[in-house]
């Protein structure tokens, strides 16, 4: 990193690095709670420096050829490789999970390049010959210009590496805004594309919070922008970016339930449930926060299988491997997760493991919070209807799939879900009728590969285009469609008052 020998972390603007603000902020290892270092945040003019470099950058990099944008991913990808161990370490630091978590994390983000790299097939346009009298059509898939993408503290790497890979490479510029808790990651990456040779300006990175978001909603040069965080903020941008004439996705929170049928194989339910829910201290958005077991019978197999699991969890530090589980990624965020299990108790769910007073030895100072798992939730609960964003497992029973649907499809959120069956028809009606935008069958964490798209339904996602993938490439592009006449020499035609048709 440019800046890397400094307490201060910069931005990345016109390819120059350590651009400092007036603000900065303390960035902490969510581990120790030790201040790592301190990160400028940016105001309303290195923003528009930002946006004036990717302005400038513009033109010739929609000009530049498909193939020539993908070499340089190419690179990249294989930048991002080599150096994926270190990526992985700034991730631990700064987010608190677990090294061989966060190197997954890494590795999905790595494949959204390898899906970028494929621009020349991607970007082919449309084309119909002898659409009327020596007359061809084409349509033609062409940038938007400049693009923002805001992104949440939970994967730093890997979403980030949602959007600017594909605008890039779809001939846009870019701005970057990641989240201002920890933006190691993002900007090392960010770096490491400009390693791979990409002109000054066509990716910018600017660290800084609400003053630089609003200062991305309002200039008028932002074409489009991107936005993964909660659902209030996702709302937020998408109504104002909108008002504002911009293209706007706006991906936010989510509850995801998964259902158990009685038919189910249970310990390998119960073994996908503790990954899915427990894994990275719950701080996904794909996370399983509900199970709903399916008849009391399977409710009690379950909740005793998963207090014998969770149990055992061993959570500490991200830089050990052995451990399941890191710490949460702010003190405060420990606290707000740990009143929901106050809340919990109050609202009179059977709290059946309480993590609330873990104290990991030699780490005392980290925001850790052991599994905690609810038994016995309803509907009418804040621990049902919040996304909490921790590692709170609540359990619900039901008598039937249908009342399972009903309290899926019923929840305002509608990213992910998973039926744990060995029902093929179940399975078939399940993944049929659900009113949720990503479907496991028996497979707690659907988050789609990269030539798919990621996007929720409901308060999940404000626009009409998901993340990544296919429609990834559309969000990024404009369709043009071009009709052209090479009337034959000597061929006149007078004037025609009727609509053109081809009859
Ligand atoms: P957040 O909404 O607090 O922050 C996201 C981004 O918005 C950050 O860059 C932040 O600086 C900015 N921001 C925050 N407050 C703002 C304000 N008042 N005005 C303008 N900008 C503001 O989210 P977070 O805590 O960083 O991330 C966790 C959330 O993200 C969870 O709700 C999680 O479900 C969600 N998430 C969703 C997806 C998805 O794909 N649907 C993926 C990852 C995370």
């Amino acid at each position: 990193m440019g800046s890397g020998d400094s307490k201060i972390t910069g931005h990345i603007i016109n390819g120059e690095y350590g651009l400092y603000s007036d603000r900065s902020q303390a960035i902490f290892n969510p581990g120790t709670g030790e201040e790592i270092r301190k990160v400028a945040m940016a105001g309303v003019s290195q923003v528009e420096n930002a946006i004036s470099a990717a302005e400038a950058a513009f033109p010739q990099w929609r000009d530049t050829p498909p193939a020539k944008r993908a070499r340089i991913m190419f690179r990249f990808k294989t930048l991002l490789e080599e150096n994926a161990d270190a990526i992985a370490s700034l991730l631990t630091q700064e987010h608190g999970k677990v090294h061989n978590d966060a190197l997954g994390e890494v590795q999905r983000g790595i494949e959204n390049v390898e899906f970028a790299c494929g621009a020349p097939e991607l970007l082919k346009g449309e084309y119909t010959r002898n659409i009327g009298p020596e007359i061809d059509a084409w349509s033609d898939f062409q940038p938007l210009g400049v693009v923002a993408g805001i992104t949440p503290f939970n994967f730093p790497a890997m979403v980030p590496l949602w959007m600017y890979p594909l605008a890039i490479v779809c001939g846009n510029t870019f701005i970057l805004k990641p989240s201002e808790r920890n933006p190691g990651a993002p900007l090392f990456i960010a770096d490491l594309l400009h390693q791979a040779g990409l002109p000054p300006g066509v990716l910018n990175v600017v660290v800084g919070d609400k003053e630089a978001v609003n200062a991305l909603l309002d200039d008028k040069r932002i074409q489009a922008i991107s936005f993964v965080g909660s659902t209030p903020i996702a709302e937020y941008i998408y109504t104002t970016g909108t008002a504002k004439g911009k293209r706007v996705q706006a991906l936010g929170g989510a509850k995801n339930h998964a259902i158990v049928m009685p038919d189910a194989d249970l310990d390998n339910a119960v073994q996908a449930l503790m990954g899915a829910a427990f894994g990275s201290c719950g701080e996904r958005c794909m996370a399983i926060s509900v199970a709903v077991a399916i008849g009391d019978e399977v409710g009690d197999q379950l909740v005793s299988k998963l207090k014998h699991e969770i149990l055992q969890l061993k959570v500490g530090i991200g830089t050990d491997n052995n451990n399941d589980m890191g710490p949460l990624i702010s003190r405060d965020h420990q606290k707000k997760v740990s009143s929901y299990v106050d809340i919990g108790v109050e609202e009179g769910a059977d709290l059946v493991v309480d993590g609330r007073n873990l104290s990991v030895e030699n780490y005392e100072g980290g925001y850790f919070l052991g599994g905690c798992l609810f038994d016995r939730v309803t509907r009418d609960m804040k621990i049902y209807s919040d996304e909490i964003f921790g590692p709170v497992l609540c359990v619900m029973r039901v008598n039937t799939m249908q009342e399972a649907m009903r309290l899926v499809d019923e929840h305002e959120y509608g990213n992910g879900t998973c039926l744990f069956t060995r029902d093929g028809g179940a399975a078939r009606y399940f993944s049929n009728n659900i009113r949720v935008g990503m479907v496991g069958i028996n497979v707690p964490l659907p988050v789609p590969v990269s030539c798919h798209s990621f996007g929720g339904w409901k308060r999940s996602l404000f626009g009409d285009l998901s993340a990544y993938g296919p429609d990834g490439v559309r969000f990024y592009t404009r369709r043009k469609t071009i009709s052209q006449r090479w009337p034959s020499s000597g061929v006149r035609d007078g004037a025609q008052f009727s609509f053109p048709s081809d009859k």
